[in-house]
């Protein structure tokens, strides 16, 4: 069976005033999940994750702006979990130093027996990343439908963004991706439709995607 037809538990929540997505995504068989980017409302992400039976065992987090991190500090008042971050933003979260796990690109986390795999792709921050999962890829600011992370804020590259939207489109084109905020006229699309249509996936150049935000 190809990894993109196991059965994982996934789930979709925006919370917050700025669109954010929370996403929960967990192994049907432990019950164990982990809280991606939780930005807002900690008590919601904990009650469906209670009427759904499921556990918290790790929050990772595809960047540390701070609507992707503001619920951190409440869950790990309420559970003694692992907060998944990339190397290079490791300098940017404010929480106890054990709870925090470094990763990099290529690194493969479990949520039971269910991998996820991390995809470094700065740009928007120096130590956004990506994970893939079971035919999905959660895209944090990196990628959003029709649109793409700003990167005008303090370590964002628009020549890093660029390689890193490069090596997206590298994935399969049936490939979903689900954004880090609610941007777009859909909540999620996969890769090739995405590709048709939106311009910061079309430049052949660097150059011409730099023209875009008007630096070339
Ligand atoms: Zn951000």
């Amino acid at each position: 069976m190809e990894s993109y037809e196991r059965k994982v538990y996934f789930k979709q929540l925006e919370l917050g005033p700025m669109q954010n997505f929370v996403y929960l995504i967990g192994d049907p068989e432990t019950k164990e999940a982990a809280i991606v980017d939780p930005g807002w409302e900690v008590q919601s992400i904990f009650k469906t994750l209670e009427a759904d039976g499921y556990t918290a065992t790790k929050v990772l987090v595809t960047h540390t702006h701070p609507d992707h991190v503001f619920g951190l500090s409440e869950i790990l008042d309420a559970v003694d979990i692992p907060v998944h971050v990339h190397k290079d933003e490791v300098f940017n979260l404010h929480v106890e130093q054990s709870a925090i796990k470094e990763v990099e690109d290529g690194r493969v986390i479990s949520v039971g027996s269910l991998p996820i795999q991390v995809m470094h792709t700065p740009g928007h921050s120096p130590g956004s990343q990506c994970f893939s999962f079971a035919g999905r890829l959660l895209t944090g600011d990196t990628l959003f439908v029709n649109g793409c992370g700003r990167c005008d804020l303090p370590g964002g590259d628009p020549v890093q963004l660029y390689e890193s939207l490069n090596k997206l489109q590298k994935l399969k084109s049936h490939t979903i991706l689900y954004p880090g905020h609610d941007y777009g006229n859909v909540p999620a699309i996969s890769l090739g439709e995405e590709s048709k249509k939106s311009p910061f996936l079309k430049q052949q150049t660097c150059e011409d995607f730099l023209k875009l935000f008007g630096l070339a």
